[in-house]
């Protein structure tokens, strides 16, 4: 099926973009990471959040969800990879899933950091950031797990049952990736393994990875007032478009996202 509006990222830009999508009766599909990956998660208390003083991060966010998915929302646990268009509409690839979209919302976060030594060098020559995807092609070889996520762990020991041999880094610091025209090692904190592919697992994936050709600005998506990037029919909202880092202001832009998003779907849907 070819839906109105693809999302990627369930925080609160992408969660009420979905609301105000259903909203004008589109069909919505958002794609996000675990909740216990979102930065609201780690929050212990939220005072600014309007009317819900001292509402925690876990709370705020699970009701946002609920209210999602009540409205008729699909929510998949996938990590988005890339997304292209072709002729009217956008193709999104989730892990091993690939949807078809009229319009597409980037809500995904700030990314915090930069990419690694090696990492846009030997992207596709061994590092990959999709144990589910590439896994197979290193079955019986050597592959490091860099793990920034939760659900990290669970993603090396999948590719431990699919036969890789796996070492796995929760959370490391100080990595370097070793390699000329393929993945050779890698290098922690000094010390060097050696490994044919790296799986980076973060909870966010940068935009233009995503979406290649998308205008950015020190990091943050280009958007005009209707939160509408350079690429035809993608709208961003939330962290990815910038600060302040703040949920009420990415819930807002995620409404005018939502919106935009609706209305482009009804001019491609004639
Ligand atoms: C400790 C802490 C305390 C905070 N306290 C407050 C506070 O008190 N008040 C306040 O207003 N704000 C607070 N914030 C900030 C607030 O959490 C963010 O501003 C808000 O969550 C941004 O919403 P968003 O929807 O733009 O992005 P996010 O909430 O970051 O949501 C994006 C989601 O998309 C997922 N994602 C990214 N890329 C992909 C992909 N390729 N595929 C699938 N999923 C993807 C991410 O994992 C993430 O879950 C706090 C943040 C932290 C870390």
């Amino acid at each position: 099926m070819t839906y109105d509006i693809l999302i990627v990222g369930g925080g609160p830009a992408g969660l009420s973009a979905a609301v105000n999508g259903r909203a004008r009766g589109k069909s919505v599909l958002l794609l996000s990471s675990p909740m216990a990956d979102n930065p609201l998660w780690k929050a212990e208390r939220v005072e600014n959040y309007l009317g819900l003083p001292g509402v925690t991060g876990p709370e705020l966010l699970g009701a946002f969800r609920r209210h999602a998915k009540a409205s008729g929302a699909e929510i998949r646990e996938l990590r988005a990879l890339s997304a292209m268009p072709v002729g009217e509409t956008w193709y999104l690839s989730g892990e091993e899933h690939v949807f078809e979209g009229r319009s597409l919302v980037l809500a995904a976060g700030a990314v915090r950091g930069k990419a690694l030594p090696g990492e846009e060098r030997l992207l596709g020559r061994g590092v990959s950031y999709c144990a589910t995807c590439d896994g197979m092609l290193y079955r019986g070889r050597d592959v490091v797990v860099l793990g920034w996520t939760e659900s990290a762990e669970r993603e090396a020991d999948f590719l431990r049952r699919i036969g890789c041999a796996v070492r796995f880094h929760d959370r490391p610091q100080g990595v370097e990736i070793l390699g000329e025209d393929a993945v050779t090692g890698v290098r922690v904190n000094g010390r060097e393994e050696k490994a044919d592919a790296v799986f980076l697992l973060r909870p966010a994936v940068a935009p233009t990875a995503l979406l290649p050709g998308l205008a950015v600005e020190n990091g943050a998506v280009t958007v005009d007032r209707n939160m509408a990037t350079n690429l035809p029919g993608v709208f961003a909202a939330g962290d990815c478009t910038g600060g302040p880092y703040q949920a009420a202001k990415a819930a807002g832009e995620g409404l005018i996202a939502g919106q935009s998003a609706a209305k482009w779907a009804d001019r491609t849907n004639q």
